[in-house]
């Protein structure tokens, strides 16, 4: 999900979370990034531009995100949380050699969700379909 800063702004204060330029930063990455990625990989990118960031930085931003409905944590067992910033029904087609995540969405799909739900009568509070796959280049 992609928003202005002033919209990320006006989300966080309406919460009562203090906004400050690095937290700004890595909203900004983690929202617009497509490949789900992990708290260890944020902090490589945000450090380039605010060297004295820290992990935990990361970590506290990611409850914020994940307590704010923006990003989704992805546990696996055996390696570092994924953070996915699409919160909408999508498959996740993950590679099992070196753990590439793509997102698969389509009318199909929500219509299949919106059956589940009506049939098992249930009000889902969140959602994660994972299919495992080797994407092309660990299949050579
Ligand atoms: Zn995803
Ligand atoms: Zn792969």
């Amino acid at each position: 999900m992609t928003m202005t800063d002033d919209q990320l702004i006006s989300i966080l204060r309406d919460s009562g979370y203090k906004v400050t330029p690095q937290r700004l930063a890595i909203c900004n990455y983690v929202l617009s990034s497509k490949e789900h990625p992990t708290a260890e990989h944020i902090h490589s990118e945000i450090v380039k531009k605010h060297p004295a960031i820290s992990l935990n930085t990361i970590y506290q931003t990611m409850d914020m995100l994940i307590d704010l409905g923006l990003v989704q944590e992805m546990r696996f067992s055996g390696s570092s949380s994924r953070f996915d910033s699409n919160t909408s029904v999508h498959v996740n087609i993950i590679c099992q050699k070196c753990s590439k995540i793509q997102d698969f969405e389509s009318e199909g799909i929500r219509e299949l969700w919106s059956r589940i739900l009506a049939e098992m009568n249930v009000e889902p509070v969140g959602q994660r379909l994972d299919v495992y796959v080797l994407c092309d280049e660990c299949k050579r």
